[in-house]
């Protein structure tokens, strides 16, 4: 076993006993309530952090609030851009004790936290960087006609919407809060953001970065807690977006919040029920690999991974046999051992929300390889393959975000179409196939934000990322998150 030694770094930072990231300091709680962290591959408590009280996000939102009308306006675009770049170099620095730190708190392997959490995150950041000098409006000519001889001319601005509330989910902490923090930096928003109750430390140490980086006290705020708290920030009458990232049905409590709150504009990015569709020409060996990829890394704790598996019926035995075997010879293994390939559930709730569905499959489905816990300490339980019991099956139906796929066998193009699109959800998809004609003609048909071609699960900040149907609202990436954090302001002009 090749076990990382836990960085001095992350010993000691553990040991602080935490409170909230305000205005540049950790100010302490008046609640009173803590929070424990739990280690999910040991289910010890990790550290203690204190929860906030609407005291501390009246702080937190006034501050965001003074420094976006002053600190924050007064830099330049190009001088963000610099300071973005600057804080990405230290998200780099401080790679490793980031990647522990948030490994030891969600049960993620520590390959993917340096790969996902620290890289991607820093690639993301600098890819906002080069944005911060290009927003720009347009230049009308107005058509409405002259009268009395006077002229008309029309620009519009792209402002920045104010104070981002950012509500981030437990199973990309670091990575999920770094692209609201860097979409808000790049437009010259501000920010408090508020992450899962189950992973709350390693964002405190991003906005004590953002600090060393030069970024002035009060654009990056960190408040931590749970719904209740969500919900109060939400309220606060100085927040002018909400970007909130986790299930449906809190997405559709927040959307509701921010609506009744100021009409506060609102993006959802929300939980998916994802298919992907294996054709008959497909290469079994390639897509055992590719499925394997995706829909059990981060033992299937992934928005956009696929839990629905449609395949053609000529190669369903086949394929299912050489996915039980190799899902069979993954190791398993503790989230800080770079040689594991799967680890632990992130956290006891999700546990018992995943234990319920191999209940379920055990009474309902063929269950083709796993289905049970695994007898050692912590949140393990085995990689599993079931075949779907009917249309209406909850496995095919319901969001499990755990490392269960279901196998439903499909003749035809028009049938795969009908039940890949038969969910509430729509946030990504994906096509296997060398049949580049075939596949070409069934992606205007799939309802999803993403559709992949040979491949499911790959980011890219230049690529816009979101759902369509209850999957949310709005983009992250591309460029449109900055139609997501500006606002448009036409002037027009007489002379
Ligand atoms: P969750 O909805 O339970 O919680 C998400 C965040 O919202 C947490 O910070 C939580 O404390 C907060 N919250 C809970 N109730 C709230 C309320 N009433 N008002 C305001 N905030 C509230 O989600 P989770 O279990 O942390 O994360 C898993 C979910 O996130 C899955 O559904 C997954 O698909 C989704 N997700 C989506 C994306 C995406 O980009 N589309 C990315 C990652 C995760």
């Amino acid at each position: 076993m090749s076990e990382n030694k836990i960085l001095p770094a992350v010993s000691v930072f553990l040991g602080k006993g935490y409170s909230h990231f305000i205005d540049g300091a950790y100010l302490p709680g008046a609640s009173g309530q803590t929070i424990d962290v739990i280690n999910p591959d040991n289910g010890a408590t990790l550290a203690t952090v204190q929860e906030a009280s609407a005291a501390e996000i009246t702080q937190a939102v006034a501050s965001a609030r003074r420094a976006f009308k002053g600190t924050w306006a007064a830099v330049s675009p190009a001088q963000r851009a610099l300071l973005i770049n600057r804080f990405a170099d230290l998200i780099e620095t401080h790679g490793e004790e980031l990647a522990q730190l948030e490994s030891l708190c969600s049960g993620k392997s520590i390959q993917l936290e340096r790969m996902l959490e620290i890289g991607f995150s820093a690639t993301s950041l600098r890819h906002y960087a080069g944005s911060a000098t290009r927003l720009n409006g347009e230049t009308i000519t107005p058509s409405f006609p002259s009268m009395m001889g006077e002229q008309y001319t029309a620009f519009t601005r792209r402002e920045p919407v104010g104070v981002v509330a950012g509500i981030v989910p437990w199973n990309f902490a670091i990575m999920i809060g770094l692209w609201k923090i860097g979409a808000a930096l790049a437009t010259g928003c501000t920010i408090v953001l508020k992450p899962s109750p189950f992973t709350p430390l390693s964002l405190l140490r991003v906005a004590e970065l953002a600090i060393e980086a030069g970024i002035p006290a009060g654009v990056v705020n960190v408040l931590n807690g749970g719904g209740q708290l969500g919900q109060t920030l939400i309220n606060d009458p100085d927040i002018a977006k909400v970007s909130f990232t986790g299930s449906v049905p809190t997405g559709i409590e927040v959307g509701k919040a921010a609506m009744a709150a100021n009409l506060t504009r609102v993006s959802l990015e929300l939980g998916g029920k994802n298919a992907a569709a294996l054709l008959a020409d497909v290469d079994i060996d390639a897509a055992v690999g590719g499925i394997i990829q995706t829909s059990y890394v981060h033992q299937g704790q992934v928005c956009a991974a696929p839990e629905r598996l449609y395949v053609h019926r000529s190669i369903v035995e086949p394929f299912t046999r050489k996915l039980a075997a190799a899902l069979q010879q993954l190791k398993i293994g503790s989230p800080l051992d770079e040689t594991a390939q799967f680890g632990p559930l992130s956290n006891a709730a999700h546990l018992d929300k995943v234990m319920g569905y191999f209940k379920h499959a055990a009474e309902h489905n063929t269950v083709i390889c796993g289905g049970k816990r695994i007898e050692r300490p912590g949140y393990y339980v085995e990689p599993t393959v079931v075949l779907a019991n009917g249309a209406q099956d909850p496995l095919l139906r319901e969001e499990i975000f755990g490392p269960i796929l279901t196998v439903v066998p499909f003749d035809t193009d028009d049938e795969l179409v009908t039940c890949m699109n038969d969910t509430p959800y729509g946030l990504t998809a994906s096509v296997w196939t060398n049949d580049l004609s075939r596949a070409l003609r069934l992606i205007p048909q799939i309802e999803a934000g993403t559709v992949y071609l040979n491949m499911h699960t790959f980011l890219d900040p230049a690529v816009p990322f979101g759902g369509v149907k209850a999957s949310g609202i709005g983009r992250e990436f591309g460029s449109a998150f900055i139609d997501d954090y500006t606002e448009l302001k036409s002037v027009i002009v007489r002379y």
